[in-house]
């Protein structure tokens, strides 16, 4: 059910941001709107022989602050809005965790789970080559979303780099290591939710050790936040893809359920430990940690007040809608904001970006070092700026973020 516009959603959160540390209006007129969105049609060969027309979106929102940078998704729920809010999200989230980026976000509609490897590269191949004039290690650099993986940002490099003629590593990121991705990078959105969410349990006196978690969307992030969150002793006790849901109160077997979906892409075969249950029941556990990282909208105004969670992770961007965030708050539930919760991935995005730009290759634990050094700076940041104002952490974050862009507009000025 979609009440809002994910724009909408977008919107308000900037608003409401803007408002608490007086952003001056020019300032929240400039960053109320895109600085561009393309929209492209393209038609594939499929396996079949037909031949059929997809629809792809590419909008780089604000680059006041460096190259855009985002990923790109492959959903049939894929729409111009939606890529224009997740924009917008990157846009903030870049400037949080203090990155010489700004945000961009791309899409295909289309359903990956029922299309082959080859009509998957066509696609990948050609949605790359028809967006290629505002692509560029300088100007905009993509990266894995849902639905696409190491292996898509490997075809979108080899494509940009046949027509650049040369190897240029620097254009996405999140590919494979033997093409220049960085050690960690896979891990790194979930490493971040751990890190976020051990960083607020400290502070609030919620021992991780025997904590229950649910994690909505058992992908990349879900799955990696979920591996993270039980070597701290959490212990995992409901999870979700868009297939199936599983639930054990004892705790389930992650790397099993992981081990499944490496080989599956999704958890409807599993067969380990855990009771089936709808995917919809899994937000509404009675656990200590709910770890949305599915899709957006997915907690609203008429569903907000039957999460029972203490402390919700967003591992997902956009996951709670602007109306079911005061209900959260009012609840008492604590939530750590996407752009802070989910930026492990950008943060370590862009230790590859500086990799395959200089030329040298840093071992896994100094990535996962400089990851974890960066978010805890970023989460002490943004905790000092909610007590202070005494305003929820996303709004905190977003005033932490909105303050670093105006400062550069101070300085750059509106142009002409
Ligand atoms: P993914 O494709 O690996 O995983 C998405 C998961 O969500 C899949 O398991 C899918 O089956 C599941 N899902 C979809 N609809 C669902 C539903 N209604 N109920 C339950 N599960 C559902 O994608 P990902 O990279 O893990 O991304 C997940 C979220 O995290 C997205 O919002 C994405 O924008 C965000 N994110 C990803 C990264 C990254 O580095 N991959 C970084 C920051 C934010």
């Amino acid at each position: 059910m979609q009440q809002f516009s994910v724009a909408e959603m977008a919107r308000q959160q900037l608003l409401k941001a803007a408002k608490a540390i007086k952003l001056p209006k020019a300032i929240v007129t400039v960053l109320g709107c895109p600085k561009r969105v393309l929209r492209v049609n393209f038609p594939i060969q499929m396996d079949d022989g037909t031949i059929r027309c997809f629809t792809g979106y590419r909008c780089q929102y604000n680059d006041s602050r460096g190259p855009t940078k985002g990923g790109v998704r492959y959903h049939p729920g894929v729409t111009e809005d939606e890529v224009i809010a997740l924009a917008a999200w990157m846009t903030w989230k870049c400037a949080l965790v203090d990155l010489p980026y700004g945000g961009a976000k791309g899409g295909v509609i289309c359903d990956p789970l029922a299309l082959s490897e080859r009509e998957l590269e066509k696609i990948t191949r050609r949605f790359t080559t028809e967006i290629m004039p505002v692509l560029g290690p300088n100007k905009d650099i993509p990266a894995p979303d849902v639905f696409t993986t190491s292996k898509t940002m490997a075809w979108m490099m080899d494509t940009f780099s046949m027509f650049a003629g040369h190897t240029e590593p620097a254009v996405v990121t999140g590919k494979p290591e033997v093409l220049g991705g960085s050690k960690g990078r896979k891990e790194a959105t979930g490493r971040g939710v751990m890190i976020t969410t051990r960083e607020l349990c400290a502070r609030i006196n919620l021992p991780l050790a025997g904590a229950r978690v649910a994690v909505q969307g058992f992908g990349n992030v879900g799955s990696h936040a979920a591996l993270f969150l039980s070597e701290l002793g959490a212990k995992i006790v409901a999870v979700s893809d868009s297939s199936t849901g599983f639930v054990n109160a004892d705790g389930l077997d992650v790397p099993g359920l992981a081990a499944c979906i490496e080989r599956h892409r999704c958890l409807a075969p599993y067969r380990g430990h855990g009771r089936k249950v709808s995917r919809d029941v899994i937000l509404y556990q009675d656990v200590d940690i709910l770890i949305p990282a599915a899709l957006e909208n997915q907690i609203r105004k008429d569903n907000a007040s039957r999460i029972k969670a203490k402390v919700v992770s967003e591992g997902a961007n956009g996951p709670t809608a602007p109306e079911a965030d005061a209900i959260l708050e009012k609840k008492g539930i604590h939530v750590i904001p996407d752009i802070l919760a989910n930026s492990g991935g950008v943060i370590v995005s862009h230790f590859e970006w500086v990799q395959a730009l200089s030329g040298m290759y840093w071992e896994e634990d100094e990535v996962n070092q400089r990851l974890e050094k960066k978010l805890i700076a970023s989460f002490g940041q943004v905790w000092r700026k909610a007590q202070e104002l005494k305003i929820s952490l996303r709004t905190a974050a977003y005033c932490v973020a909105l303050e670093r862009i105006a400062s550069v507009y101070q300085y750059r000025g509106i142009f002409p």
